[in-house]
């Protein structure tokens, strides 16, 4: 009998009317070549890695192989770039292979970035340079290791062509992995359109996809847009708990799923400025580290927009109904905000001062510059030895805080090695630094050095555990280190 397909293909987007996509193939290139597959997540999609030697997946995951039961479609959607409403993004880059239904059984999209141009490229070459997508793969598997939604990352294939952005660039192309790439710029797309079937259509795919629980509800639009805003509220105080800055909060670059998508000029803190903005083409800080939280509220007041014509027959009550809801964000993230900034200070339960507790630790590690990861981590020591100073600021100011912060676990009774236990499960001491990062790309696309790439990964697979020997990766840059700008 014939061998079984690779992929468990079953592509339900596909299924969707014509205007939703571009259907087309990945332009092939060149001479692919495979640089990165992530075999741990390949198993979770149930593919059979004993017949995927390293030419079938450059050819696979660079386009230049299309596998039995794929159908590519590029994805039509809009968005709003840094506030200014764009008609018509989509995949100008990238092309949805297919849905894979995994070893989970659950779908899962699987995504080729880099792909070449689709009719959504506009003025752009449709490619993505080997720097970026080492950047994403990171990342991403950070993100994942970190235990915060995030869409995944499957192979990195150079293409063996050159890119032209400011300088000759070599290309790659990755494969992204995600529960979909829905976006808020996805129902912008039909509601700009005034095509209320269409997106009838989309919200009921999503709510099918992602939330199949709230088919029976009284009104399923107003439970959807309840949903992803509680989704997105989460997402995003992981985000500010971690120190993550995704750069480029356009309402494309958030989706319905509530996982991390698109990361370009994304960073993490060092020291904990609110301000901080690292993306080069964040001029006015639309997107600094502080803003992320209202950001995310700005973009589900658009979605809500676009949501008006299913949420209620008459204009006013739809209009009430979105206000109402969207008027909760602020509860809601400040809910998942306070829940996991009290882990992190190892507080079991909840009283009223926390939240001023908090802030002040904030306040002071704002004005001493002091480490953000470096800080908290070295809170879950003073636990269990009272009298180590660590990393930690050795102010007069500091030395209050943590008076009232030791009184107020003493009003707790846990076991001192049990709190630094659950303390050291949210607080990581490793995570990707932005220099670590960039040293790494740059040793890749300089010396075709991978080594830094490969040990950087292995460091951040496990960012919770104490790993001795890895010690250098949880010092911040010096000074000649420090990352300014990032780019995407
Ligand atoms: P991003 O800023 O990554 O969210 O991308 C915004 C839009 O620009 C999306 O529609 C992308 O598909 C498109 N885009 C970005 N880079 C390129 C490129 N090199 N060629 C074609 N389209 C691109
Ligand atoms: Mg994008
Ligand atoms: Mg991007």
């Amino acid at each position: 009998p014939p061998a079984p397909a690779l992929f468990r293909f079953d592509n339900s987007y596909a299924r969707l009317p014509d205007r939703f996509y571009a259907r087309l193939h990945p332009t092939p290139v060149q001479h692919p070549r495979l640089i990165k597959l992530n075999r741990s997540l390949a198993e979770a999609l149930g593919i059979d890695l004993a017949r995927v030697d390293d030419a079938t997946a450059a050819a696979i995951f660079s386009g230049n192989r299309i596998p039995p039961g794929a159908e590519p479609i590029a994805m039509a959607y809009a968005g709003h770039q840094f506030g200014h409403l764009v008609p018509q993004l989509g995949d100008g880059r990238a092309i949805l292979l297919g849905e894979v239904i995994g070893a989970d059984h659950k779908r899962w999209d699987l995504h080729l970035k880099g792909s070449g141009q689709t009719p959504f490229s506009r003025r752009g070459d449709g490619r993505a340079a080997l720097g970026p997508v080492m950047r994403e793969y990171l990342i991403s598997d950070a993100m994942h290791a970190l235990g915060i939604p995030t869409t995944r990352s499957l192979a990195i294939v150079a293409s063996g062509e050159p890119v032209y952005r400011e300088t000759v660039l070599p290309g790659a192309i990755l494969t992204r992995v995600a529960a979909s790439h829905i976006r808020i710029g996805t129902f912008q797309y039909f509601a700009l359109r005034d095509d209320t079937e269409g997106l009838k259509l989309l919200a009921d795919y999503a709510i099918e996809r992602h939330y199949p629980e709230i088919k029976a509800a009284s009104n399923p639009y107003s439970a959807l847009l309840e949903r992803v805003l509680e989704a997105q509220a989460m997402l995003v105080a992981r985000w500010m708990q971690i120190g993550f800055i995704h750069g480029v909060m356009n309402t494309d670059n958030m989706t319905i799923s509530g996982e991390t998508i698109d990361y370009g000029p994304c960073a993490f803190i060092d020291s904990y400025d609110p301000d901080k903005v690292f993306s080069s083409i964040d001029t006015y800080g639309r997107y600094a580290f502080g803003n992320q939280p209202r950001i995310a509220q700005w973009n589900l007041a658009r979605l809500a927009e676009c949501l008006l014509p299913l949420l209620h027959d008459q204009q006013d009550q739809a209009l009430a109904l979105a206000q109402a809801l969207i008027g909760r964000y602020p509860d809601r993230y400040a809910w998942h905000w306070l829940d996991g900034m009290r882990r992190k200070l190892g507080l079991f339960t909840a009283q009223d001062q926390d939240q001023a507790l908090i802030s002040a630790l904030l306040a002071l590690m704002h004005r001493h510059q002091a480490d953000y990861t470096n800080t908290f981590r070295a809170l879950c020591d003073k636990v269990e030895k009272p009298a180590a100073q660590g990393l930690l600021p050795d102010t007069p100011d500091f030395t209050d805080w943590l008076a009232q912060w030791q009184a107020r676990l003493a009003q707790e009774a846990i076991d001192p090695a049990q709190r630094a236990d659950a303390m050291r499960q949210v607080n990581p001491a490793y995570i990707p630094r932005n220099h670590r990062v960039e040293q790494a790309l740059q040793a890749a696309i300089e010396q075709q050095d991978f080594s830094r790439f490969e040990v950087l990964l292995e460091v951040l697979s496990r960012p919770y555990d104490e790993q001795p020997q890895w010690r250098e990766y949880r010092l911040p840059p010096k000074p000649e280190e420090c990352v300014q700008r990032t780019f995407c």
